[in-house]
């Protein structure tokens, strides 16, 4: 049988390949596959396996291996913004500029139902903090600043009484600048409108921490998956700033025994940041 086949030497390549096929066909061999290795590969698994993902995890689908970084060391970092242009057009803008523009924008259909535009409000110089939320309720809308209603009355007590700051200490934005009817979350395409003023704002901010109040302002920052109840109290990353996610101040209105999370991930921050909270003794010292 191997006499049926030619010396490769004395063949082109397809007459090479042909000749190759005719001997493997001789030899029963219908078919061969293409490559020993998948076309996707798996990502790759951490040298030393976590202490949070025992031995178990050996007897999982590998589907379940390709573990996240945030999942194995409590951040995820992503180097790259999801859209590498997403804050170009606004690039060499100041947030004065960008805010003057943003007062005409019409890039979304939130701009149909708008009173005031909130751009966004606080220390303009490298806040040690950015609070984040996802967008203005009724009271924002009619004032045009963030965070003024009962929601934002609970943020400004967990920064002066909780961090020891001032609201002016800090600088407060949302991910959408104007209210979406209703107080209902942005939808996708409106976040995806309204980002490019955030990441500007960011850039030019240069924040050491960026508190991500809900999932919506999570997502539009890091795009992680999963519900802010999983994902709170982990740090995130947005072009190498920390992110800390935590729960929205009107989730917590209505859930007030989330409240210990929220200021559990708060003394998280104050650590990140430096902060030392100067509590007062009950005779003023
Ligand atoms: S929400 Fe943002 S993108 Fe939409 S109209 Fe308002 S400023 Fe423009």
């Amino acid at each position: 049988m191997a006499g049926d086949f030619q010396e490769p030497a004395q063949l082109d390549l397809p007459g090479l390949l042909d000749a190759l096929k005719q001997h493997l066909v001789a030899m029963g061999i219908e078919g061969v596959p293409r490559s020993t290795t998948p076309e996707m590969t798996p990502a790759a698994e951490p040298d030393t396996a976590p202490e949070t993902e025992p031995a178990a995890a050996a007897g999982r689908p590998h589907k379940e291996l390709a573990l996240s970084a945030g999942e194995i060391f409590g951040a995820v970092v992503h180097d790259e913004p999801k859209d590498s242009e997403a804050s170009g057009e606004y690039a060499g803008l100041g947030l004065d500029e960008m805010e003057k523009l943003a007062q005409g924008c019409r890039k979304c259909r939130l701009c149909e139902g708008r009173n005031k535009v909130v751009f966004g409000t606080g220390c303009k110089t490298n806040p040690p903090i950015v609070f984040v939320g996802e967008g203005p309720g009724a009271d924002e809308d009619r004032i045009g600043e963030p965070f003024v209603g009962k929601a934002g009355a609970l943020l400004t007590a967990a920064i002066t009484k909780g961090l020891g700051l001032r609201r002016e200490d800090v600088y407060i934005c949302n991910v959408v600048k104007c209210r979406p009817p209703g107080n209902r979350t942005p939808a996708p395409d409106e976040a995806k409108a309204c980002t490019p003023y955030l990441f500007r704002q960011l850039e030019l901010l240069q924040p050491k921490v960026i508190v991500a109040l809900g999932s919506p302002a999570q997502m539009a920052l890091c795009g992680e998956p999963g519900g802010i109840t999983r994902l709170r109290g982990k740090w995130l990353s947005w072009r190498g700033v920390r992110v800390m996610p935590t729960f929205h101040p009107a989730y917590l209105l209505r859930n007030p025994a989330a409240k210990r999370d929220f200021w559990e991930d708060l003394q998280a921050v104050m650590a990140e940041v430096g902060l030392v909270r100067k509590v007062k003794s009950e005779d003023g010292a």
